[in-house]
């Protein structure tokens, strides 16, 4: 008997595609392309000002994963037109648009600051949502009531930077805060009806293979709507690089097969529900401190994954019931 899903046949989620994909489920939503535009806003993060902690995540580099189109001097408005004309170029099709409040943390602000920002968003042509990336110690009861009233009127998804489920790796990275923190950030968004997203860095030093495996079934009962992994990337200028040139035995950083390897296992454990932003980051080589993975487009890796996925005739969460 052929356990496996034939071609044409329908996945949980609702297309042929073995994974829960990201752009299939806005299509899902809005019956069209969607493009984010990433926005520079001027945030900081409490990680880097002292109130958390000082010099930040150390791996943390913002610049080396902000489009040039993302300047904090430029307005809101500004930022979405040319970020805007810069992708009409690329994907013509997209009509419709998300604003990204990407870098640094923010919902790092007054309720009143971040409603101007928000709502300048919200107001420019095309816009329909917002996707807030922030930690998940920027968020209280006062800023989830305003974004709340937000979620009623437009997309909005709060992402927050996770990176690990385990402690001594947070502290290890220097993230500021534990993921007990995180889980208490997550279940308080999304008990107000607000989409949730998380961000996960694989690789990250002293976690073993196993344990990044064993991440699946956490993840899989956080209350998420989508996830964004990616491989540990050393960025130039940073607090692991020095590490890294100490001490490169500490660090375990994946090639691509082994990661293409890894990633497959895991996806099997994933919760079929979570929808799946990215399996990877590419930072450009320039900023790389350590070994990259060549010239490897965002759109090549998602057909590498998905090739390997039907070669073994298997998908999303195949062993997810079986494991949790
Ligand atoms: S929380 Fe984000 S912005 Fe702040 S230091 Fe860490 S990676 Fe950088």
């Amino acid at each position: 008997m052929n356990s496996g899903k034939n071609r044409g046949e329908r996945f949980p989620w609702g297309h042929e595609r073995r994974f829960n994909a990201y752009s299939n489920y806005f299509r899902n939503l809005y019956g069209a392309r969607i493009q984010k535009v990433s926005l520079d806003a001027g945030f900081t993060c409490p990680n880097r000002d002292g109130t958390r902690g000082i010099g930040g995540c150390t791996y943390c580099l913002n610049d080396a994963f902000n489009p040039s189109y993302c300047i904090p001097e430029k307005s809101v408005s500004k930022q979405l037109e040319e970020g805007i004309l810069f992708h009409k170029k690329r994907y013509s099709e997209a009509t419709k648009y998300l604003a990204y409040f990407q870098a640094y943390s923010n919902t790092y602000a007054s309720v009143s600051e971040l409603k101007q920002l928000y709502e300048e968003a919200l107001n420019y042509p095309g816009v329909v949502g917002l996707i807030i990336g922030t930690r998940p110690d920027c968020v209280d009861n006062e800023k989830l009531e305003y974004l709340e009233s937000l979620s009623k009127r437009c997309y909005l998804a709060v992402e927050y930077g996770i990176e690990s489920c385990y402690d001594k790796t947070l502290k290890r990275i220097n993230r500021g805060h534990t993921f007990g923190e995180a889980v208490d950030a997550l279940k308080a968004t999304a008990a107000r009806g607000i989409y949730t997203g998380a961000h996960f860095i694989f690789g990250l030093p002293g976690e073993s293979r196993e344990e990044m495996l064993s991440e699946a079934a956490i993840i899989s009962e956080l209350p998420l709507k989508t996830v964004k992994f990616h491989q540990l990337q050393i960025i130039k200028g940073t607090v692991m690089e020095s590490e890294f040139k100490q001490n490169p035995s500490e660090f375990q950083l994946f090639t691509w097969e082994e990661y293409l390897d890894f990633f497959i296992m895991f996806l099997e454990r994933l919760k079929p529900a979570i929808v799946v932003e990215r399996f990877t980051g590419e930072a450009p080589p320039r900023y790389l401190a350590g070994p990259g993975w060549g010239k490897k487009r965002t759109d090549e890796i998602v057909a590498l994954v998905e090739q390997r996925l039907a070669e073994l005739d298997t998908w999303q969460g195949r062993l997810y019931k079986k494991l949790h």
